[in-house]
């Protein structure tokens, strides 16, 4: 199983819930545990190149280049949560 958070992209074997919550307090398998917290996004009002932005700050913080980084999240805008709009 390859599945991946479908608004940031991060794959969800590398989440340590193993992904986002529902407001019933079951696991969600679509989103992980930074995106989605019981059954709402924790990030309402982003957009895909503002969650783009901040997960290149965060693999950067994390120690991976810039470039990788800009690599990582090209996929963002095409996931699941952004291409409803
Ligand atoms: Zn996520």
């Amino acid at each position: 199983m390859n599945k991946m958070c479908q608004s940031c992209g991060m794959p969800l074997k590398r989440d340590p819930n193993g992904g986002g919550s529902n407001a019933d307090g079951s696991k969600n398998s679509e989103y992980c545990s930074h995106c989605y917290v019981d059954g709402a996004f924790a990030q309402p009002d982003i957009n895909a190149a503002g969650m783009r932005a901040l997960c290149i700050e965060n693999l950067v913080d994390g120690g991976v280049p810039k470039l990788m980084a800009r690599l990582l999240t090209k996929g963002i805008p095409r996931l699941k949560r952004w291409r409803a709009h």
